[in-house]
């Protein structure tokens, strides 16, 4: 479970947290970049040589670019370098806690794509199977909401994906009911032909 995206969408980056702890929370970010000449204006060579830390000292554990694309820098079991100096819940460091989630994205003037909208509602319940205390909607924050002065992500996605989450735990309820119902069918069945 620690590469969630096929080979050719893994960039993996050089900067990785010292300090690995279980994941708590998932933090949205923009990349504040501008369009290049992909689809939807994606510019994911752009978004490969900052993962692969050729353009700066930070790195995330997802991009979602422009075109609806999922880039992954680091496995599920390795802390990036997406959130600096920030508090959650009254805890100091979030990047040691968290796993980064990217938009390629200029800023509040720019709406996200909604290929960025349709990858993220697909990797929000990847990370609830993962790590299930994310259904819990409020593990799911902005970096505005754990960092002073940040302005990403924007209005709107967090509870996007708050939602997501909420209906992905319902979901494994859901069909854990379902299997448990099917087992038990079946044993009954066997039991009735003894
Ligand atoms: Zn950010």
């Amino acid at each position: 479970m620690s590469w969630i995206v096929p080979a050719a969408d893994r960039v993996p980056t050089p900067h990785l947290g010292r300090q690995v702890s279980p994941v708590e929370v998932v933090v949205y970010h923009n990349t504040a970049t501008g369009p290049g000449g992909g689809p939807q204006g994606a510019d994911r060579p752009r978004m490969e040589r900052w993962l692969r830390g050729e353009s700066a000292p930070s790195s995330t554990n997802f991009v979602i670019t422009r075109a609806g694309d999922l880039l992954q820098g680091a496995p599920l079991t390795e802390r990036t370098w997406h959130a600096g100096r920030s508090s959650w819940r009254g805890r100091e460091g979030v990047n040691a806690f968290s796993i980064g989630v990217d938009f390629e994205n200029a800023g509040p003037q720019e709406a996200y794509t909604s290929q960025q909208v349709a990858t993220l509602r697909r990797l929000v319940p990847q990370l609830v199977r993962a790590f299930p205390k994310l259904r819990e909607p409020g593990r799911h924050v902005g970096h505005k909401d754990i960092t002073p002065r940040k302005i990403d992500p924007n209005p709107g996605i967090i509870p996007v994906a708050r939602a997501a989450a909420a209906s992905a735990g319902r979901t494994q309820v859901t069909t854990l009911f379902f299997v448990g119902a099917v087992a038990f069918a079946g044993w009954m069945v066997l039991r009735s032909r003894a």
